[in-house]
């Protein structure tokens, strides 16, 4: 295992919240690594549109993650897809391992975001990839003139149906409730698209096929019938859960799995930051994560400093 002491701050996770902490803490003259296993633009990679960024009336969430990536690095952090492992505290720091290498750093930003949650069916695993999906922009595209359903009822959901009804012949909604958790901009597109078939008050129930899916069996939980959707994608958007499980025992964590840190970003371990989706907060949008990302990066970057 290699070492590497050339950096002040280590940032984990190259979502909003991190880039913007490394564009912060670079620009407050500290030398920033950035490590994250999946690559750049966390969450906001994926989305189809951005259309709530102060600035912007309308970008890709891809298009917004590169400029801020590409932002980062013009002001010198250096940016490694390397997932870490592990973060421990030691007498004069901290190290934070990823497969290859060490990186000994004098503070650590925590911004790990969020994991997509499960559906908790028994098929899903073995078929995610082969017609279960946790991301519409990313596998849209294979179920061209098919018909497909997307389970969930907050903005993701919503997002992914109107992503998908371009694509497919039809796009089931499938929402455990009567009323969406969404935006009701998102709601007013959905109930205008004709191929966008609501099913409120369901729940799904078995995912059917064995090589790939078949259909989706769901119920009504208010009469409690079942019924038997024939189609060939289904797209969990049911929310996400913190990437927080290897920093048990470093930092509080609460029992839902988020770090706890206020609006100072400070974590109960002196020197570590949480910043963006994985800290307890009330309001998670892309802007919060810039916010914290900026209020970490030149904490963080004070900290080393003293
Ligand atoms: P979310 O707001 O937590 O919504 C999750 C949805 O899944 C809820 O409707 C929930 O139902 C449902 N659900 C949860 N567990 C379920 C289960 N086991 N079975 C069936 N349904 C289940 O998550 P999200 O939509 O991914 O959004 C996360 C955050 O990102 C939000 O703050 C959102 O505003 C933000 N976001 C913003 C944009 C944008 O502004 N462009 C786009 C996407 C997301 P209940 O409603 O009954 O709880």
């Amino acid at each position: 295992m290699k070492t590497n002491s050339d950096y002040g701050i280590a940032v984990i996770g190259a979502g909003t919240a991190g880039l913007t902490a490394a564009i912060y803490a670079s620009r407050a003259g500290q030398s920033v690594i950035v490590l994250d296993g999946r690559g750049y633009g966390g969450q906001i990679g994926n989305a189809d549109r951005v259309e709530n960024y102060p600035g912007f009336k309308s970008i890709s969430g891809f298009d917004f993650a590169t400029a801020l990536y590409e932002q980062a690095i013009a002001l010198g952090a250096k940016i490694r897809f390397s997932a870490v492992k592990s973060v421990k505290k030691t007498e004069n720091g901290f190290e934070a391992e990823t497969e290859k290498v060490t990186y000994i750093t004098g503070s650590v930003i925590i911004a790990s975001g969020l994991e997509k949650r499960k559906l908790g069916l028994d098929n899903e695993d073995i078929l995610t990839g082969r017609g279960v999906s946790y991301c519409a922009t990313c596998d849209g595209a294979f179920f061209k003139g098919k018909s497909t359903a997307v389970i969930g009822g907050g903005n993701t959901a919503l997002e992914d149906a109107l992503y998908l009804s371009a694509y497919c012949s039809e796009v089931y909604l499938v929402h455990r409730r009567d009323e969406y958790r969404a935006e009701k901009a998102y709601i007013d597109r959905i109930n205008a698209k004709p191929n966008i078939i609501q099913l409120k008050s369901h729940i799904p129930v078995e995912i059917k096929g064995s090589d790939t899916v078949t259909g989706l069996i769901v119920k009504n939980i208010k009469d409690n019938t079942t019924r038997e959707l024939d189609l060939s994608g289904i797209f969990a958007a049911v929310g996400q859960i913190p990437s927080s499980s290897i920093f048990g025992g470093l930092i509080d964590i609460d029992e839902y799995g988020y770090i706890i840190a206020g609006e100072d970003c400070k974590t109960s371990s002196e020197g570590i930051f949480a910043a963006g989706d994985c800290r307890t907060k009330q309001v998670r949008q892309l802007v919060t994560a810039a916010a914290d990302g900026a209020v970490a990066g030149i904490a963080a970057a004070e900290y080393v400093r003293k």
